[in-house]
């Protein structure tokens, strides 16, 4: 076996061994074309160990800087790197990577943050944003390839609102340093953002802070793009307004959903009479009921014809099987040898 060099084989000392000892096995030798030893020697063998080690000592010590130059960095208050975020541009033209504003952008962070406060979730946010046509941050990267630019979700609109980078903070593991860079919200603004999405819990939704008068939740279906309707719901000044939302409309915009948003009060009372109506009406109550064991009976047939025609269609692939097992057992010496018939027959029965 020769190789240009040992780790171009393996980079892990543990793989090398094992490698090796497969090697021994078989009586095969390693040869490096640019170091100087054998395996077919003792000597050989003990040269390969330590250049591994080295080797090995080598990568951790290198990882081990760079993993150190990142947490100086952070501490120092430098941006080290990592996906751009809306309202910062990076600025490489200096060896180190600067965050430096960007106008448009921070003043769309800065209304964010404000109406997350002023509408009390994430999802009306969501929805807002996707109205006023706003999107995750943009970016080309150094290879050319544009990146990013998508429509806000629920995820997104999370993470940028925990980002302490806005604080003008930089994060290492769980200390915070403050940062070279200049904050685009008030610290204070910050705060009271970070403990109105903890009240509110990691999903940050309101039909989590509403479940109570959620009546309908995990009933309402939306006809017209077969998905389901969530709660949702808007403030306006002291006002609260609660919806059943169309999940198709919540992901991908109000624009693709025809039902749109059904106010939730008005469609519970509906549902709530309707269903007293039926509970106060002799007829009507036995009406439903006849109806319900139809439907019941209904299902159940078509059931038993499915499975009949499941069992017809079983029967039919069983036979197709067989011949072809007789055919293949007939023509078995013109096969090649390893995917004879045996093992496949084993595998039909
Ligand atoms: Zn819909």
């Amino acid at each position: 076996m020769i190789v240009y060099k040992v780790d171009r084989l393996s980079r892990s000392l543990l793989d090398f061994a094992r490698i090796m000892e497969i090697f021994d096995r078989h009586q095969v030798a390693v040869v490096s074309v640019t170091q100087q030893f054998n395996t077919s020697t003792p000597m050989g063998r003990l040269v390969l160990n330590v250049l591994l080690s080295f080797a090995q000592f080598e990568r951790e010590i290198i990882g081990e800087r760079i993993r150190d130059k990142i947490a100086a960095q952070r501490r120092k208050g430098k941006w080290a790197g990592g996906t751009p975020v809306l309202g910062y541009d990076v600025d490489r033209t200096n060896r180190s990577p600067r965050l430096v504003v960007n106008a448009a952008e921070a003043q769309q962070v800065a209304a964010i943050f404000e109406l997350y406060l002023e509408l009390g979730s994430l999802l009306p946010v969501v929805e807002d944003l996707e109205s006023r046509g706003w999107e995750n941050k943009s970016w080309v990267t150094k290879k050319g390839i544009a990146r990013g630019g998508q429509a806000f979700d629920k995820g997104s609109l999370y993470a940028m609102l925990t980002n302490p980078l806005y604080a003008g903070r930089i994060r290492h593991k769980t200390a915070l340093y403050q940062g070279e860079h200049p904050p685009l919200v008030k610290l204070d603004l910050f705060e009271r953002v970070q403990a109105l999405l903890q009240r509110n819990g990691r999903a940050g939704t309101a039909a989590i802070r509403n479940s109570h008068s959620t009546l309908l939740k995990g009933l309402l279906h939306c006809q017209a793009c077969d998905r389901a309707m969530v709660h949702t719901f808007t403030s306006r000044g002291v006002k609260r307004y609660r919806y059943y939302t169309c999940t198709h409309a919540i992901r991908s915009g109000r624009g693709k959903c025809p039902s749109g948003s059904l106010p939730a009060s008005e469609i519970e009372q509906l549902v709530v009479r309707q269903v007293r109506q039926i509970a106060a009406d002799a007829g009507l109550r036995a009406e439903v009921l006849r109806q319900a064991r139809s439907h019941l009976n209904d299902a159940l047939k078509s059931l038993g014809q499915e499975q009949k025609a499941l069992q017809r269609e079983l029967k039919e692939h069983h036979a197709a099987m067989n011949r072809l097992s007789g055919a293949s057992t007939k023509t078995e010496s013109s096969r090649p040898p390893g995917i004879g018939p045996t093992t496949g027959r084993r595998g039909w029965r």
